[in-house]
């Protein structure tokens, strides 16, 4: 830290992003990427709009927002995008978060969450997880708070049903519930249905993971007009410029081809489903998921160890070393063959009796 780094952040701990390894091509099942490839009107698309980078993007992102309003059966007004879902959620966090409205997230969740909540200076408190990794819908009733919930939770993959979403959302009316919906697409059932029903929701989604595009830094928020024009605010105030052109065409032309990714989302569901079975049977306990990846531990083998063994063997996971979950490792859900090639190397470490 330079002396020059202001005392009022100086307690900041940045989040810490996934490895992205230079030194040699991994089986990479660590950050929750999508190994398809975007579609290919979306490499048409970005091809056309390099020869326009003079120009400035629109600030309005309007050809992309109209594209996700008619998918999501919402009008524009409700859709703000950004750099990321990462950035709305900074944004959501400053425009709905305060000494009145502290926020409140599980103990065990995206690592954002706290960062965010540093770096804004606002209050917040975690509620642990029930025993089981799942959240607890009633600890939430009425709490008043502005909460934040990932659904499906990273990094467990569990999720809470629609019914207990609106329940959450229902007993707090004068406070925003943000749903981080990252992984929805692969299994759980999003609240965007809610969006008009509830001023006091935004739901919050990104194309990183189940639309093949974690390097065009592209999210989105659905809520009702009021929280969206309170987010363009804050947006207005940052960075008005925030999509680049490429991103934005990028966007509209995968949601023009959304059947090709949800397509996709079928066949990493399928493997998932493998991968649990062919993990059990190897004697992992592995958390029902309803994301891209899995979330699992086995009784004598230790997280960290075993995080080790298969990064020596080529294959990178995700290990985290907080308390609760140390014992587990978070494996991104990745082609078949992927899936094949990460089952083989555990056995072999197994079989070894290193673990
Ligand atoms: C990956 C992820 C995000 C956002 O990622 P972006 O690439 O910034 O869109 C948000 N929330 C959760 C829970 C995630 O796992």
């Amino acid at each position: 830290m330079s002396q020059f780094f202001t005392q009022r952040l100086s307690a900041l701990k940045p989040y810490t992003p996934g490895e992205q390894p230079k030194d040699q091509q991994y089986v990479k099942l660590n950050t929750n990427e999508s190994p398809f490839p975007p579609a290919p009107g979306v490499l048409r698309a970005v091809t056309e709009e390099v020869g326009k980078l003079q120009l400035y993007s629109d600030p309005e992102s309007t050809v992309l927002r109209k594209a996700l309003a008619e998918c999501y059966g919402v009008s524009p007004r409700q859709v703000i995008v950004s750099n990321g879902s990462d950035e709305v959620l900074n944004f959501a966090f400053q425009a709905f978060g305060d000494e009145a409205h502290p926020l409140v997230f599980p103990d065990i969740t995206y690592g954002f969450y706290p960062v965010f909540a540093q770096l804004n200076r606002i209050p917040y408190t975690t509620i642990p997880l029930k025993e089981d990794f799942s959240v607890g819908m009633e600890d939430y009733i009425g709490i008043g708070k502005t909460i934040v919930i990932a659904n499906p939770n990273a990094p467990t993959g569990l999720c809470l049903s629609l019914e207990e979403i609106e329940k959450i959302v229902s007993s707090n009316p004068d406070n925003v519930v943000i749903i981080d919906e990252a992984y929805v697409d692969f299994g759980a059932e999003s609240a965007v249905s809610l969006v008009d029903k509830y001023e006091n929701l935004l739901v919050t989604m990104t194309f990183s993971k189940s639309r093949s595009m974690a390097g065009a830094r592209l999210g989105f928020a659905i809520g009702s007009e009021a929280l969206i024009a309170d987010l363009n605010t804050i947006r207005y105030s940052t960075n008005p410029y925030n999509v680049n052109r490429m991103t934005e065409m990028a966007g509209a032309a995968a949601i023009a081809e959304n059947d090709y990714y949800m397509a996709n989302c079928r066949t990493i569901m399928e493997n998932r489903e493998w991968t649990t079975g062919a993990l059990e049977n190897l004697g992992f306990r592995v958390i029902s998921s309803k994301a891209n990846f899995v979330f699992a531990a086995h009784p004598r083998m230790d997280g960290g160890e075993l995080y080790q063994k298969l990064k020596y063997r080529g294959i990178l996971v995700r290990h985290f070393t907080s308390e609760r979950i140390r014992d587990f490792n978070r494996i991104t859900i990745g082609t078949r063959q992927q899936m094949e090639l990460l089952v083989e190397a555990i056995a072999k470490i197994q079989q070894e009796g290193t673990l």
